[in-house]
Protein backbone atom coordinates (compact mmCIF):
# COMPACT_ATOMS: atom_id res chain seq x y z
CA UNK A 1 0.00 0.00 0.00
CA UNK A 2 1.87 3.21 -0.62
CA UNK A 3 0.69 5.99 1.60
CA UNK A 4 -1.30 9.21 0.83
CA UNK A 5 -1.71 12.32 2.57
CA UNK A 6 -3.54 15.37 1.90
CA UNK A 7 -4.52 18.62 3.50
CA UNK A 8 -6.43 22.04 3.37
CA UNK A 9 -5.91 24.94 5.13
CA UNK A 10 -9.92 25.94 4.99
CA UNK A 11 -12.24 26.66 2.53
CA UNK A 12 -12.94 30.57 2.06
CA UNK A 13 -11.86 34.00 -0.32
CA UNK A 14 -8.72 33.52 0.20
CA UNK A 15 -7.22 37.50 -0.08
CA UNK A 16 -4.12 37.46 -2.15
CA UNK A 17 -2.44 38.73 0.58
CA UNK A 18 -2.19 35.17 2.35
CA UNK A 19 -2.29 33.56 -1.11
CA UNK A 20 1.38 32.29 -0.63
CA UNK A 21 1.69 31.58 2.72
CA UNK A 22 -1.37 29.73 2.84
CA UNK A 23 0.12 27.14 0.31
CA UNK A 24 3.65 27.33 1.76
CA UNK A 25 1.62 26.04 5.27
CA UNK A 26 -0.04 23.38 3.48
CA UNK A 27 3.07 22.54 1.71
CA UNK A 28 4.61 22.32 5.15
CA UNK A 29 2.16 20.42 6.96
CA UNK A 30 1.93 17.90 4.02
CA UNK A 31 5.71 17.04 4.21
CA UNK A 32 5.93 16.92 7.85
CA UNK A 33 3.03 13.99 7.80
CA UNK A 34 4.59 12.57 4.96
CA UNK A 35 8.08 12.43 6.47
CA UNK A 36 5.97 10.39 9.29
CA UNK A 37 4.38 7.94 6.91
CA UNK A 38 7.66 7.61 5.38
CA UNK A 39 9.46 6.58 8.60
CA UNK A 40 6.77 4.03 8.71
CA UNK A 41 4.21 6.08 11.13
CA UNK A 42 1.01 5.25 11.19
CA UNK A 43 -2.33 7.32 9.11
CA UNK A 44 -2.87 8.88 12.67
CA UNK A 45 0.86 10.60 13.53
CA UNK A 46 0.54 11.84 9.92
CA UNK A 47 -2.56 13.59 10.56
CA UNK A 48 -2.27 14.86 14.15
CA UNK A 49 1.33 15.78 12.37
CA UNK A 50 0.80 17.83 9.76
CA UNK A 51 -2.54 19.56 11.71
CA UNK A 52 0.10 20.40 14.71
CA UNK A 53 2.31 22.25 11.57
CA UNK A 54 -0.66 24.29 10.49
CA UNK A 55 -1.62 25.38 14.30
CA UNK A 56 1.43 26.40 14.79
CA UNK A 57 1.37 28.12 11.82
CA UNK A 58 0.08 31.84 12.35
CA UNK A 59 -1.79 32.32 9.04
CA UNK A 60 -3.93 29.91 9.66
CA UNK A 61 -7.30 30.02 12.11
CA UNK A 62 -6.21 26.80 13.83
CA UNK A 63 -4.31 26.92 17.42
CA UNK A 64 -2.00 30.26 16.72
CA UNK A 65 -3.56 32.70 14.72
CA UNK A 66 -7.18 32.00 15.70
CA UNK A 67 -10.36 34.26 15.10
CA UNK A 68 -11.77 35.52 18.07
CA UNK A 69 -15.44 35.18 19.15
CA UNK A 70 -17.78 38.36 20.40
CA UNK A 71 -15.63 38.93 22.98
CA UNK A 72 -12.48 38.79 21.32
CA UNK A 73 -11.63 35.86 23.28
CA UNK A 74 -10.03 32.41 21.38
CA UNK A 75 -12.12 29.06 21.84
CA UNK A 76 -10.90 26.26 19.98
CA UNK A 77 -12.35 23.17 18.70
CA UNK A 78 -10.93 19.70 17.20
CA UNK A 79 -11.58 16.30 15.99
CA UNK A 80 -9.22 13.16 15.56
CA UNK A 81 -10.31 9.77 14.03
CA UNK A 82 -9.01 6.62 13.07
CA UNK A 83 -10.47 4.42 10.81
CA UNK A 84 -9.30 0.65 12.38
CA UNK A 85 -10.99 0.74 15.25
CA UNK A 86 -13.01 4.35 15.27
CA UNK A 87 -11.14 5.14 17.64
CA UNK A 88 -12.25 9.27 17.85
CA UNK A 89 -11.30 12.18 20.55
CA UNK A 90 -12.54 15.62 20.29
CA UNK A 91 -12.52 18.87 22.22
CA UNK A 92 -14.78 22.36 21.76
CA UNK A 93 -14.23 25.83 23.25
CA UNK A 94 -11.04 25.20 24.63
CA UNK A 95 -9.35 27.57 25.39
CA UNK A 96 -5.04 28.60 25.72
CA UNK A 97 -3.95 25.61 24.48
CA UNK A 98 -1.14 25.39 21.49
CA UNK A 99 -2.21 22.15 19.77
CA UNK A 100 -5.79 21.24 20.65
CA UNK A 101 -5.37 18.13 17.94
CA UNK A 102 -3.16 16.69 20.35
CA UNK A 103 -5.74 17.51 23.37
CA UNK A 104 -8.45 15.94 21.09
CA UNK A 105 -5.97 12.87 20.83
CA UNK A 106 -5.57 12.48 24.35
CA UNK A 107 -9.31 12.70 24.87
CA UNK A 108 -9.10 9.67 23.01
CA UNK A 109 -6.35 7.63 24.16
CA UNK A 110 -6.56 8.30 27.52
CA UNK A 111 -10.30 9.14 28.55
CA UNK A 112 -13.46 6.85 28.23
CA UNK A 113 -15.29 9.89 26.53
CA UNK A 114 -14.74 10.95 22.77
CA UNK A 115 -15.69 15.06 23.38
CA UNK A 116 -14.81 17.29 26.10
CA UNK A 117 -16.07 20.91 26.19
CA UNK A 118 -14.97 23.77 27.24
CA UNK A 119 -13.66 24.08 30.97
CA UNK A 120 -13.61 20.67 31.13
CA UNK A 121 -11.11 19.96 28.34
CA UNK A 122 -8.79 22.64 29.92
CA UNK A 123 -9.35 20.70 33.10
CA UNK A 124 -8.33 17.82 31.69
CA UNK A 125 -5.13 19.39 29.31
CA UNK A 126 -4.35 20.52 32.77
CA UNK A 127 -4.77 17.26 34.95
CA UNK A 128 -2.61 15.57 32.14
CA UNK A 129 0.54 18.26 31.84
CA UNK A 130 -0.51 19.87 28.33
CA UNK A 131 0.59 23.66 29.20
CA UNK A 132 -2.02 26.16 29.41
CA UNK A 133 -0.77 29.44 27.59
CA UNK A 134 -0.90 33.20 28.89
CA UNK A 135 -4.31 34.45 27.73
CA UNK A 136 -4.24 36.23 24.24
CA UNK A 137 -0.60 33.98 23.63
CA UNK A 138 -2.46 32.81 20.07
CA UNK A 139 -3.72 35.57 19.05
CA UNK A 140 -2.27 37.56 16.70
CA UNK A 141 -1.78 41.03 15.85
CA UNK A 142 -3.18 40.95 12.14
CA UNK A 143 -6.58 39.04 13.93
CA UNK A 144 -7.32 41.91 16.78
CA UNK A 145 -6.96 44.03 13.85
CA UNK A 146 -9.62 42.29 11.63
CA UNK A 147 -11.88 41.66 14.93
CA UNK A 148 -11.89 45.43 15.81
CA UNK A 149 -12.97 46.45 12.12
CA UNK A 150 -15.10 43.76 12.38
CA UNK A 151 -16.83 44.64 15.25
CA UNK A 152 -17.61 47.77 12.85
CA UNK A 153 -20.16 45.10 10.00
CA UNK A 154 -23.40 43.70 10.51
CA UNK A 155 -22.60 40.87 8.13
CA UNK A 156 -24.09 37.71 8.50
CA UNK A 157 -22.14 34.71 9.02
CA UNK A 158 -22.79 33.65 5.54
CA UNK A 159 -21.52 36.21 3.90
CA UNK A 160 -17.80 36.00 5.50
CA UNK A 161 -17.63 32.55 2.93
CA UNK A 162 -18.01 35.21 -0.13
CA UNK A 163 -15.68 37.72 1.98
CA UNK A 164 -12.39 38.23 2.90
CA UNK A 165 -12.75 38.06 6.69
CA UNK A 166 -12.71 34.61 7.64
CA UNK A 167 -11.13 31.56 8.81
CA UNK A 168 -8.48 28.97 7.80
CA UNK A 169 -9.34 25.85 9.76
CA UNK A 170 -6.86 23.21 9.05
CA UNK A 171 -7.34 19.53 8.35
CA UNK A 172 -5.78 16.18 6.97
CA UNK A 173 -6.25 12.75 5.95
CA UNK A 174 -3.90 10.04 5.44
CA UNK A 175 -3.48 6.20 4.07
CA UNK A 176 -0.70 4.45 5.63
CA UNK A 177 1.44 1.23 4.09
CA UNK A 178 -0.77 -0.62 6.77
CA UNK A 179 -3.93 0.24 5.00
CA UNK A 180 -5.32 2.55 7.99
CA UNK A 181 -6.61 5.40 7.15
CA UNK A 182 -7.12 8.66 9.75
CA UNK A 183 -8.84 12.29 10.01
CA UNK A 184 -7.67 15.31 11.80
CA UNK A 185 -9.46 19.13 11.84
CA UNK A 186 -8.61 21.64 13.78
CA UNK A 187 -10.00 25.13 14.43
CA UNK A 188 -10.32 28.97 15.56
CA UNK A 189 -14.34 28.36 14.41
CA UNK A 190 -15.58 31.90 12.65
CA UNK A 191 -15.00 35.41 13.28
CA UNK A 192 -17.54 37.05 15.75
CA UNK A 193 -19.13 33.76 16.52
CA UNK A 194 -21.13 33.75 19.79
CA UNK A 195 -18.93 32.53 23.11
CA UNK A 196 -20.00 29.25 23.30
CA UNK A 197 -20.26 28.73 19.71
CA UNK A 198 -19.27 25.26 17.99
CA UNK A 199 -19.35 24.55 14.97
CA UNK A 200 -18.92 21.50 12.68
CA UNK A 201 -15.27 20.77 13.44
CA UNK A 202 -15.30 18.86 16.04
CA UNK A 203 -18.32 16.85 15.71
CA UNK A 204 -17.50 13.49 14.68
CA UNK A 205 -19.22 12.67 11.11
CA UNK A 206 -19.54 16.32 10.13
CA UNK A 207 -16.15 18.19 10.83
CA UNK A 208 -14.53 14.45 9.78
CA UNK A 209 -14.68 10.79 9.88
CA UNK A 210 -12.49 8.06 9.42
CA UNK A 211 -13.67 4.16 8.91
CA UNK A 212 -11.09 1.67 6.88
CA UNK A 213 -14.06 0.44 4.94
CA UNK A 214 -14.85 3.54 3.39
CA UNK A 215 -11.92 6.22 3.84
CA UNK A 216 -11.41 9.42 5.68
CA UNK A 217 -12.42 12.97 5.37
CA UNK A 218 -12.17 16.62 6.56
CA UNK A 219 -14.13 19.23 6.29
CA UNK A 220 -14.17 23.05 5.98
CA UNK A 221 -16.62 25.38 5.00
CA UNK A 222 -19.73 27.00 6.91
CA UNK A 223 -19.88 24.84 10.30
CA UNK A 224 -23.84 25.41 10.72
CA UNK A 225 -24.39 24.12 7.52
CA UNK A 226 -21.82 21.58 7.11
CA UNK A 227 -23.80 20.01 10.76
CA UNK A 228 -27.05 20.22 8.94
CA UNK A 229 -25.74 17.75 6.12
CA UNK A 230 -22.97 15.73 8.47
CA UNK A 231 -21.02 16.18 5.61
CA UNK A 232 -17.99 13.91 6.29
CA UNK A 233 -20.53 10.86 6.51
CA UNK A 234 -21.99 12.37 3.49
CA UNK A 235 -19.05 12.14 1.49
CA UNK A 236 -18.52 8.59 2.81
CA UNK A 237 -21.68 7.55 1.85
CA UNK A 238 -21.24 8.15 -1.64
CA UNK A 239 -17.45 6.50 -1.48
CA UNK A 240 -19.13 3.59 0.18
CA UNK A 241 -21.55 3.26 -3.15
CA UNK A 242 -18.34 3.09 -4.98
CA UNK A 243 -18.07 6.91 -6.29
CA UNK A 244 -14.63 7.88 -6.61
CA UNK A 245 -13.77 10.42 -3.62
CA UNK A 246 -13.50 13.55 -6.06
CA UNK A 247 -17.23 12.82 -7.51
CA UNK A 248 -18.26 11.90 -3.65
CA UNK A 249 -17.01 15.25 -2.32
CA UNK A 250 -18.25 17.35 -5.34
CA UNK A 251 -21.53 16.02 -5.47
CA UNK A 252 -22.00 16.27 -1.62
CA UNK A 253 -20.56 19.99 -1.32
CA UNK A 254 -23.35 20.75 -4.26
CA UNK A 255 -25.93 19.10 -2.28
CA UNK A 256 -24.97 21.45 0.56
CA UNK A 257 -24.90 24.48 -1.22
CA UNK A 258 -28.57 23.60 -2.87
CA UNK A 259 -29.95 22.46 0.27
CA UNK A 260 -28.43 24.85 3.08
CA UNK A 261 -26.64 27.27 0.73
CA UNK A 262 -23.60 26.74 2.73
CA UNK A 263 -20.01 26.53 0.91
CA UNK A 264 -16.95 24.82 2.00
CA UNK A 265 -14.70 22.23 1.01
CA UNK A 266 -12.96 18.86 2.57
CA UNK A 267 -10.45 16.44 1.54
CA UNK A 268 -10.70 12.66 1.27
CA UNK A 269 -9.34 9.27 0.83
CA UNK A 270 -9.83 5.91 0.27
CA UNK A 271 -8.55 2.96 1.10
CA UNK A 272 -7.46 2.06 -2.70
CA UNK A 273 -5.34 5.19 -2.22
CA UNK A 274 -7.74 7.26 -4.18
CA UNK A 275 -7.03 11.16 -2.93
CA UNK A 276 -9.19 14.31 -3.61
CA UNK A 277 -9.50 17.97 -2.70
CA UNK A 278 -12.08 19.96 -3.48
CA UNK A 279 -14.12 22.96 -2.77
CA UNK A 280 -17.03 25.59 -3.19
CA UNK A 281 -15.74 28.22 -2.18
CA UNK A 282 -13.36 31.06 -3.90
CA UNK A 283 -10.21 29.51 -2.78
CA UNK A 284 -9.01 26.48 -0.45
CA UNK A 285 -4.65 26.01 0.34
CA UNK A 286 -4.61 22.02 -0.34
CA UNK A 287 -1.53 19.82 -0.79
CA UNK A 288 -1.24 16.53 -0.86
CA UNK A 289 1.51 13.49 -1.19
CA UNK A 290 1.11 10.35 -2.81
CA UNK A 291 4.25 8.05 -4.67
CA UNK A 292 7.05 10.73 -4.31
CA UNK A 293 4.95 13.90 -5.71
CA UNK A 294 3.60 17.08 -4.00
CA UNK A 295 0.41 18.14 -5.51
CA UNK A 296 -0.77 21.20 -4.59
CA UNK A 297 -3.06 24.09 -5.81
CA UNK A 298 -5.35 27.40 -4.25
CA UNK A 299 -7.57 28.46 -6.78
CA UNK A 300 -10.60 26.05 -8.87
CA UNK A 301 -9.28 23.70 -10.95
CA UNK A 302 -5.55 24.28 -9.81
CA UNK A 303 -3.64 21.29 -9.62
CA UNK A 304 0.83 22.08 -9.55
CA UNK A 305 3.06 19.17 -9.01
CA UNK A 306 6.47 19.23 -7.53
CA UNK A 307 8.40 15.87 -7.31
CA UNK A 308 10.01 15.42 -3.53
CA UNK A 309 13.69 15.36 -3.53
N1 LIG B 1 -15.99 24.87 9.63
C1 LIG B 1 -15.40 25.85 10.50
C2 LIG B 1 -16.43 26.28 11.51
O1 LIG B 1 -17.55 26.52 11.11
C3 LIG B 1 -14.88 27.04 9.79
C4 LIG B 1 -14.03 26.76 8.59
O2 LIG B 1 -13.91 25.65 8.10
O3 LIG B 1 -13.40 27.69 8.08
O4 LIG B 1 -16.11 26.45 12.65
Amino acid sequence: MRPVIVVHGGAWAVPDALAEVSVAGVKAATRAGNVTLMRGGGALDAVEVAVRTMEDDPAFDAGHGAVLNTDGEVELDALIMEGRTLATGAVSSVRNIANPVSLARAVMEKTNHVMLSGKGANLFAESIGVPTLPTHALVCEQERKEWEQYKNYDIGVKELFRAQWAHDTVGAVALDSCGNVASATSTGGIRYKMVGRVGDSPVIGSGGYADNRSGAVSCTGHGESILKVTLARLILSHMDRGKAACEAVERSLRYMGERVQGGGGAVAVAPTGDWTACFTTERMAWAAIHGGILHYGLNPREKFKETLK
